[in-house]
């Protein structure tokens, strides 16, 4: 399903939500009846929170260019899970 915007001459504009790629390009205006002519607007960008587009982002920039570690991580407290795994 995807929203559609209508704008009615009389009432303003509205939307109807149809199944993909069968929006005509009028419909009939939900409170008076009369045909009201489709609308076409941006599409919905930019609805991520900022931590998912900032991680996209991040994740963008390392296909070019990868970043740089200049010290090693600080040792983490092993996992106890991970003293179960079988050792070589
Ligand atoms: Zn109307």
């Amino acid at each position: 399903m995807a929203t559609y915007a209508y704008r009615c001459q009389d009432c303003g504009p509205f939307e109807v939500r149809l199944p993909m790629g069968t929006a005509g390009a009028a419909t009939g205006c939900p409170a008076c009846g009369s045909p009201a002519r489709r609308v076409f607007t941006a599409p919905g960008l930019g609805r991520s929170s900022p931590a998912l587009s900032a991680a996209r982002a991040r994740e963008e920039r390392s296909q070019e260019a990868p970043e740089v570690v200049t010290r090693v991580t600080p040792e983490r407290p092993e996992h106890p899970a991970l003293s179960r795994l079988p050792r070589p």
